[in-house]
């Protein structure tokens, strides 16, 4: 290998600095043809070494048509975040340290890092000091692992040692659900063991919060059914919606259920005083999952786990499958199902110092009054309608009642390329769904944006 680390070094760091000034003014995203891509970065498999800073150059010019620019205040798709540039620049370092955070040993930095975080995150979010993290790709990741915690400790307590036996001959473990939970609830579930049939779904209401009454009546008729979670939701990815999640934990912690709240980017409201109440009691739960990429702003990928009963946590996860503490040392994997990780703390750790709790609660808040702002722009046009109380980050908006239309303007929008929004089915109507997770959105691109949505509109 040719070139010197200044080189490749120099040279990426200009690559990166070109595309971070470009990114407010290119399109968001091109129709780049998987052909066309495949054409641009695919070939023979070179046989012999390249020059770095030619291969780094060739990566950046093949790959630019393929690029999504999700972190330049302009893209209001799925529910994704944007980057801090001091999250961008603590990853770099991150990688350039090449830290592999799984054990204490491999790096004592990564894992004090991990702990650091842990402490500030929990106070941030008003959830217990004793609660243990993992860091993880997600909330998928972090979802399966609050599951599988809580489905350590229920079979334990019911006396099944799951770690020396297994599923199979278990108690069979009953998981109450709202209606409109996350997909990735199910695969988390499915991966640990638990099918569809031990699922049981509560109906929600318009907004897609769990019914409290309905899940008394579920926990009732699940009575003597053996080991309960109820898995909650904070932040339903169409509406924004939050489960009641004092009800949700009283009821079910009435009948001896483990709480699982899916809070992947609804979690948040909790460090926010005006949003605080709409995730009051969420403190109570068992588990919780959020995500570090989306409404942190940190790079892809980071997701956090956390658990209230740290014993359960690391037994259901931890590589020796050993409960005792090892001289305080924090082995990052114990508290997630990966060996070998990325030292996904670095970004978090860098991300809340610049921020603090006063910039956390701004990035916060501006969201969602970027989203009510949108939403107003948006239902000023009789042909536009909000389907949603917009209550955090997202909104649904329905083009002339009409299924077809609200498509063709998600369509016209995303082939101008200044914006990106996409379109969702909620009770079988379809919406475009718009997400503010973005530190970089401002009431520029906001009002930018509801003036192309409203144009194709106007256009039928
Ligand atoms: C995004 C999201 C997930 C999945 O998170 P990943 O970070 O993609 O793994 C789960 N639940 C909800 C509510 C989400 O919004």
């Amino acid at each position: 290998m040719t070139g010197s680390w200044r080189d490749v070094l120099g040279r990426t760091n200009e690559l990166a600095q070109q595309y971070l000034e470009q990114a407010p003014r290119r399109a968001v995203a091109q129709p780049a043809p998987m052909e066309q891509l495949l054409q641009r970065l695919g070939g023979r498999l070179p046989e012999e070494p390249e020059d770095p800073v030619t291969v780094v150059e060739s990566l950046a010019r093949a790959a630019d048509p393929g690029l999504v620019v999700t972190n330049a205040g302009r893209y209001f798709g799925f529910v994704e975040g944007g980057v801090l540039p001091v999250a961008l620049a603590a990853d770099w370092l991150a990688t350039t340290w090449d830290q592999n955070a799984a054990f204490y040993a491999l790096s004592p930095a990564a894992a004090a890092v991990e702990e650091v975080c842990r402490g500030w995150l929990c106070e941030l979010l008003g959830l217990p000091e004793h609660v243990s993290a993992g860091f993880t790709t997600g909330a998928q990741m972090a979802n399966l692992i609050g599951l599988a915690a809580a489905r350590h400790h229920l079979l334990a307590e019911a006396g099944w040692d799951l770690e020396a036996d297994g599923l199979f001959g278990a108690p069979r473990i009953t998981v109450v659900v709202g209606r409109e939970r996350h997909a990735t609830v199910d695969r988390a579930l499915r991966v640990l063991g638990i099918g569809r049939s031990s699922l049981v779904e509560v109906a929600t209401d318009a907004q897609g919060r769990m019914r409290p009454d309905r899940l008394a009546a579920a926990l009732a008729d699940a009575a003597g059914a053996g080991p309960l979670i109820v898995c909650a939701q904070v932040g339903n990815v169409n509406t924004g919606a939050c489960d009641p999640m004092r009800e949700v934990c009283r009821l079910a912690h009435e009948r001896n259920a483990w709480v699982h709240v899916d809070g992947a980017f609804g979690l948040w409201a909790a460090a926010a005083p005006s949003l605080r109440q709409l995730v009051d009691g969420v403190q109570d739960a068992d588990s919780w999952a959020a995500d570090g990429h989306k409404w942190l702003n940190v790079a892809y990928d980071c997701g956090i786990a956390f658990c209230a009963h740290p014993r359960a946590h690391r037994a259901a996860m931890s590589l020796s499958a050993a409960y005792l503490d090892d001289a305080g040392e924090r082995n990052g994997a114990d508290w997630t199902p990966e060996s070998s990780r990325r030292a996904r703390a670095f970004p978090v750790w860098a991300a809340l110092r610049g921020l603090g709790r006063a910039g956390v609660v701004e990035l916060i808040e501006a969201s969602c009054a970027h989203a009510r702002r949108f939403a107003e722009l948006l239902s000023a046009d009789p042909r536009v309608a909000v389907l949603n109380e917009v209550v955090l980050n997202q909104v649904l908006v329905r083009v002339a009642a009409d299924d077809e239309r609200t498509r063709r303007v998600a369509a016209v929008v995303q082939a101008e390329g200044a914006t990106w929004l996409g379109t969702t089915v909620r009770d079988g109507v379809t919406a475009l769904r718009i997400s503010i997770s973005d530190h970089a959105t401002g009431p520029a691109e906001v009002a930018a944006a509801a003036e192309q949505v409203l144009r194709a509109a106007r256009r039928g």
